[in-house]
């Protein structure tokens, strides 16, 4: 209520064909109203027409219309006014029609000054309630309204950035296909997307992520017209649209100019961080022609542009699909190779350095697919990883691998170790810990022969989160390795905070390690801080002598690589662990330094063993 309201008097309309009465009541009552008189309802009504009143004070029996018939054609105009009837006949039955016809009240006559004050007073104060919930009924119709477009908002655009999201965008190319159906204009549509986006979530926070699309948001928008769409179709991925387009060319300068828009740093509070972005283009009629084929085959091309390493445009190609079929039918192959028993264990030594012995071993799927034969992980294990079929098969290796580590050892072949890779999505399921548990139990093998390898990423994807798990697998007895060290983004600092036992130094380092002073200098950092720490090291991908004994220097725990053995079968493994009494293999042998006469049972592993040559 204004202030002007709250002070204005309140208007009352009293109308009697009785001047008599009107004037009496004019004169109780305009101390403390605005009293309007009229003698008909014909005339009351013309009032009403132009002014309001908070109260309308009628006789029922007039000329012309009633005083009955009067009430509901004012409340009619105007809801809020109440109505108190004034009758000659002291009938309740008049009452009762009044009050049924709506009004408020009803007084008789002769009119009494006491009762009339009374009774006006009742019926300002209801007017006042009627207001009041009025203006309450509005408020809340108005807060509906509101939520109702920012649900609506919330619907079609996307939070952080207040683009279009993707359901807004597929309609808008519905919309733009539609249009351009009738011209010779093509369309374009463009998913661009940026990489490595989770290296910047996963190691500088959420935060900084946000900032990174918001800003991103904003130099896409740049780069389109008004009349084109830009949306944000998906975490790191924008989706535009761009309409009238004469020819492919421009779509091509569009991606250049995409690319010029991201090379300058995103500032990060006082870092600065470099982001490329990968771009797969679409075009309406040459590439479909509906919208969803469209931006299925942007989605293709954008796929392919990844591939390549990311920072590039790629056109759709139909070839695209084939590929698409190829990965398609994996997948359906995929399904039923676990009940085919068509996962199979390989096992890779690991070698103790100081004493050649062979301590244990890492275990490696491979695939016997029926018709394409042995498939080598890196054929497969994206595809497990995105279908959620790699929870299986990781559970598939754990079992057999630790089942198989128990048998040796029942054999007489020693503590011998298992390591077992285990990826992100696995090491989510919220049963992960209970089935690695349960694996121990039903295999009866000594937690502490077991070591989960996990990549820095997926422990970086929910750290808190990670850091609790891993602290109750390791009270369990078995061990943490962090696998691929190295190659993530994150410091070696972290390594403080980790709850874990071993480093697997990532092959990249150890292949350098003897050429690039670089990696030498990172290889010796990374061993004597993990050292520091109580952390062992073992170092992957070990090829050469050379490798194998600049790691030896510098007091590296343990190397697994093909100059010791490639992964093989189970019964490989088993075979020359028999030939091997001792466990100690041929490298050292190989290599005959005074100190290292004494391992003299040596064998190597693989049938052929493979050394390094050329790098
Ligand atoms: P990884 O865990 O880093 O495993 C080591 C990889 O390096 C193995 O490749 C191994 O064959 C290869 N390797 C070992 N020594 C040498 C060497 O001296 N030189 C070279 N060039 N390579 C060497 P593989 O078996 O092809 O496995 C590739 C990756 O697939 C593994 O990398 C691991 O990330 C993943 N993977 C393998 N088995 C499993 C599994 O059961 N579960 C999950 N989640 N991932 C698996
Ligand atoms: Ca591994
Ligand atoms: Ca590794």
């Amino acid at each position: 209520m204004s202030a002007e309201d709250s002070k204005k008097r309140p208007a009352i309309l009293i109308i009697d064909d009785d001047e008599q009465v009107r004037n009496l009541l004019r004169e109780i009552l305009s101390d403390g109203n605005d009293c309007a008189l009229a003698g008909s309802a014909e005339d009351a009504l013309a009032l009403l027409g132009t002014e309001s009143f908070n109260l309308v004070i009628s006789d029922i029996n007039m000329g012309g219309i009633s005083g009955l018939e009067l009430i509901p054609r004012v409340l009619e105009q105007t809801p809020d006014t109440v109505v108190v009837m004034i009758s000659g006949q002291q009938t309740i039955d008049y009452a009762i029609e009044s009050m049924r016809a709506g009004a408020f009240d009803y007084i008789t006559k002769p009119l009494g000054i006491r009762q009339i004050h009374a009774a006006v007073r009742r019926a300002l104060e209801h007017h006042e309630l009627l207001r009041e919930k009025r203006r309450y009924e509005n408020h809340l119709e108005d807060l509906v309204k509101e939520r109702t477009a920012e649900v609506e908002h919330l619907a079609y655009y996307d939070r952080l950035t207040d683009l279009p999201n993707r359901v807004l965008f597929a309609d808008r190319c519905a919309q733009a296909l539609a249009i351009a159906h009738g011209t010779q204009h093509q369309t374009g549509v463009l998913l661009v997307s940026l990489d490595r986006f989770k290296k910047i979530n996963d190691t500088l926070g959420h935060d900084a992520g946000d900032v990174v699309l918001t800003e991103a948001a904003a130099r896409l928008r740049n780069c389109v017209g008004e009349a084109d769409t830009v949306a944000r179709s998906d975490g790191d991925e924008f989706a535009l649209l761009l309409t009238q387009v004469s020819e492919a060319g421009e779509l091509a300068n569009v991606s250049l100019a995409i690319a010029d828009a991201f090379k300058p740093p995103f500032q990060l509070g006082r870092q600065e961080v470099y982001v490329t972005v990968s771009i797969g283009i679409g075009i309406f009629p040459l590439n479909g022609e509906d919208h969803s084929t469209i931006l299925r085959n942007a989605s293709a091309a954008l796929y392919r542009a990844k591939k390549q390493g990311g920072n590039n445009c790629q056109f759709y190609a139909a070839d695209m699909n084939a590929q698409a079929h190829k990965r398609l039918a994996l997948e359906t192959s995929m399904r039923r190779a676990i009940e085919n028993d068509e996962f199979i264990t390989y096992y890779q030594p690991l070698v103790n350095l100081a004493s050649g012995e062979v301590v244990g071993s890492e275990a490696l799927v491979r695939w016997l697919h029926p018709e394409l034969g042995l498939l080598p992980p890196a054929k497969f294990i994206g595809l497990a990883e995105d279908t959620g079929m790699i929870v299986d098969i990781g559970d598939f290796v754990m079992s057999t691998a630790c089942a198989q580590t128990r048998a040796w050892q029942d054999r007489g072949y020693g503590r011998l170790h298992i390591a077992v890779n285990v990826s992100a999505r696995h090491f989510r399921q919220p049963n992960f810990l209970d089935r690695v548990v349960q694996i121990l139990k039903e295999t009866r093998l000594d937690p502490v022969c077991l070591e989960l390898e996990l990549t820095e990423t997926s422990i970086m994807e929910n750290p808190e989160a990670a850091v609790e798990l891993l602290t109750e697998i390791r009270n369990l007895g078995a061990r943490v390795a962090i696998d691929d060290f190295g190659t993530g983004y994150s410091s070696l600092s972290y390594l403080k905070r980790l709850p874990i036992d071993t480093v697997k130094l990532d092959r990249s380092f150890v292949n350098g390690a003897t050429s690039d002073p670089d990696d030498a200098a990172l290889v010796m950092a990374i061993i004597t801080l993990a050292h520091n720490l109580g952390l062992k090291v073992i170092a992957e991908g070990v090829e050469t002598d050379e490798q194998m004994n600049f790691l030896r220097l510098l007091r590296c725990d343990e190397a697994q690589g093909y100059l010791f053995s490639k992964p093989v079968p189970a019964e490989d493994f088993e075979s020359a662990l028999t030939l091997a009494p001792q466990r100690k293999l041929s490298f050292l042998a190989r290599s005959p330094r005074p100190d290292l006469n004494d391992y003299s049972n040596v064998v190597n592993l693989a049938s052929k063993p493979i050394r390094s040559s050329g790098r």
